[in-house]
C-alpha cells in the first residue's frame, strides 16, 4: 500500500505540536509525514517582546527537535495550497548542487502532493491598514520585527519617547519588559479601552501598580489613528510623541489561506469542525491561530497558546483515529488561565471561566512571574520533545484515499475508514 501523506505547513507551536504527536500515534511503514516550516529554528513567539527588549533566546533548532522522531523536516516558504488538487506549493533556495550557476539569491519551486494536510501558519501583526503603521510602526508578531525593534531601542538615547499600542496581553508585555530594561527611556502605552478592562479587579489594581511602579504613561480610551516617524494622532486629535511606535493591536493570519477555495471566516481565518477539520475540505485540518474553531460558550477560541496546543492535539488524534479506525476523541479544548508577564520581576495570573472569562482569583507578584516563566518553558518543552510524555499508540493505516473533489464535512464518511 502507498503511504498515507501528511504535510504539517508550519513549526510553530501547534504545527510542531502535531507534528509530533502523529509520529507518535501513526505507524512510520504507513504514513509519510512531513513539516514545513520557513525558518530552520523553532521560534518561541511568546518571548518576542523579551526578544525586543534585549534579551537572549535559548536557539531551538527544528532538526535537533524532530531528529529521530520519523518526522521529515523541509526547510522551505509556502507560497500556496491548492485544497482541490491537494497540493502545496514551496519555495527555498538552491543548494549549491542543484543549481551549481544560479546566484545565491535564486529561489526553486516544488509542488508538494498529500494526503492529508495540517495548515498551521499562525499569524502576524495586525493593522496595517491605519496610515502610517506599516512605514513607521514596529511589530513584536515575528521575529524578525522583534529583532528590528531590539536594534531601534538600541540606538535610542536617554528619554526617547517609546510608545505601545494595544493594550491587551501582548501590549502589557511589551511595555512592561521594555521599560524594565530600559528605565533610562520613557514608556507610554495607549489601550483603546481601559487599562485592563477584561481582567478582575484586583489584577486591574495589580496591573496600575506595575505600570505606575515602572514609571509607564497609560494613554486609556485612546484610539490612535494616524503614525509618523516621530509621533501617533489619536481619533480626536492629540498628538503624542513617540520616537518608537511599537504596534500591538492584535494578529492577522497570512493571506496565504485567501487564495484556496477553503471555507474561510470574515477574519480569514479557516473554518473548522471540533476536530478541527476544514468544513469545506474534510482531508484539511487547521489548528492555531490560522483556525476559526467555535469554542467554549460558543466563542471562537482566542488566537492563543492556551487554546492552539490542545486544538493541535485534537486535531492529531482525530487525524490519527480517523485513519485506523479508531474513536475519535471527545474532549474539547476550555480556558484555565491567562498568564501575563510584567517584565521579568512581576506577572499576572488571571483565572478564568471555561469559555476564557475573568474570575475574581488571580495570582500576582514574583510568584505569577514564576508561573509564567514555567508555562513558557513547559510550552517549548513540549514543543522540543514532540513525541516524549505520550504513550506510543501506534496502531495500522486502514484509510483508503478518498477522491480528489471537496466533500461535505460531518462525521467521518464510511468510505474514508474500513471500520477496524
Ligand atoms: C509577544 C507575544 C506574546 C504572546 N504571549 C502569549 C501568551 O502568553 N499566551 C498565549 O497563549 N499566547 C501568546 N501569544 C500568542 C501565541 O504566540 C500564538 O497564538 C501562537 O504562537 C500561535 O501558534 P501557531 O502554531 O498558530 O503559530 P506560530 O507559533 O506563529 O507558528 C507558525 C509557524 O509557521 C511558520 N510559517 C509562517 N508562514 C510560513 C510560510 N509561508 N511558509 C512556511 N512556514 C511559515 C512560522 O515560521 C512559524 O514557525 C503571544 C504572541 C506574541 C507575539
Amino acid at each position: 500500500m502507498q503511504k498515507h501523506r501528511i504535510i504539517v505547513l508550519g513549526a510553530g507551536y501547534t504545527g510542531a505540536g502535531a507534528a509530533g504527536r502523529l509520529a507518535r500515534r501513526l505507524r512510520g511503514d504507513d504514513v509519510s509525514l512531513t513539516l514545513v516550516n520557513a525558518e530552520p529554528d523553532f521560534v518561541e513567539r511568546v518571548r518576542m517582546h523579551q526578544l525586543a527588549a534585549g534579551q537572549d533566546l535559548r536557539p531551538r533548532p527544528l532538526t535537533e527537535m524532530f531528529a529521530g522522531t520519523g518526522v521529515a523536516l523541509r526547510i522551505a516558504r509556502v507560497t500556496g495550497v491548492d485544497a482541490d488538487r491537494r497540493t502545496v506549493t514551496v519555495t527555498a533556495p538552491h543548494t549549491a548542487t542543484e543549481a551549481p550557476a544560479a546566484p545565491a539569491a535564486t529561489e526553486a519551486t516544488e509542488e508538494l502532493e498529500y494526503d492529508t494536510l495540517v495548515y498551521a501558519l499562525g499569524s502576524g501583526w495586525n493593522g496595517q491598514d491605519v496610515p502610517g503603521v506599516a512605514e513607521h510602526a514596529h511589530e513584536i508578531a515575528s521575529r524578525a520585527g522583534a529583532l528590528r525593534l531590539r536594534e531601534r531601542l538600541a540606538a535610542l538615547g536617554a528619554g526617547e519617547q517609546v510608545l505601545v499600542v494595544g493594550g491587551g496581553l501582548t501590549g502589557v508585555e511589551a511595555a512592561t519588559e521594555i521599560a524594565e530594561t530600559r528605565p533610562d527611556l520613557s514608556v507610554a502605552l495607549a489601550a483603546r479601552g481601559g487599562l485592563g478592562d477584561w481582567l478582575s479587579p484586583k489584577a486591574v489594581r495589580h496591573l496600575r501598580a506595575v505600570l505606575d511602579g515602572l514609571g509607564i504613561t497609560v494613554y486609556e480610551e485612546t484610539d490612535v489613528a494616524a503614525v509618523a516617524a516621530d509621533h501617533v494622532t489619536t481619533a480626536d486629535g492629540t498628538v503624542l510623541p513617540a520616537a518608537v511606535t511599537v504596534w500591538t493591536t492584535g494578529f492577522a493570519v497570512h493571506p496565504i489561506a485567501r487564495a484556496t477555495t477553503l471555507e474561510l471566516a470574515d477574519t480569514g481565518q479557516i473554518v473548522v469542525d471540533d476536530t478541527m477539520r476544514s468544513l469545506s475540505h474534510p482531508d484539511v485540518y487547521v489548528i492555531g491561530d490560522a483556525a476559526r474553531a467555535t469554542g467554549p460558550g460558543g466563542k471562537p477560541l482566542r488566537m492563543s497558546c492556551a487554546s492552539g496546543v490542545p486544538a493541535a492535539w485534537q486535531a492529531a488524534d482525530a487525524i490519527a483515529a480517523r485513519l485506523t479506525g479508531g474513536k475519535l476523541p471527545k474532549a474539547s479544548v476550555r480556558y484555565f488561565n491567562q498568564c501575563v508577564s510584567l517584565g521579568r520581576r512581576e506577572g499576572l495570573i488571571q483565572y478564568v471561566t471555561a469559555d476564557d472569562r475573568a474570575v475574581r482569583a488571580a495570582l500576582t507578584g514574583r510568584f505569577a512571574a514564576v508561573y509564567k516563566e514555567l508555562v513558557c518553558k513547559g510550552a517549548a518543552w513540549g514543543v522540543a520533545h514532540p513525541t516524549l510524555g505520550l504513550p506510543t499508540r501506534r496502531r495500522p493505516v486502514v484509510a483508503h484515499r478518498p477522491p480528489r473533489s471537496a466533500q461535505p464535512s460531518g462525521p467521518a464518511p464510511a468510505t474514508e475508514t474500513s471500520a477496524a
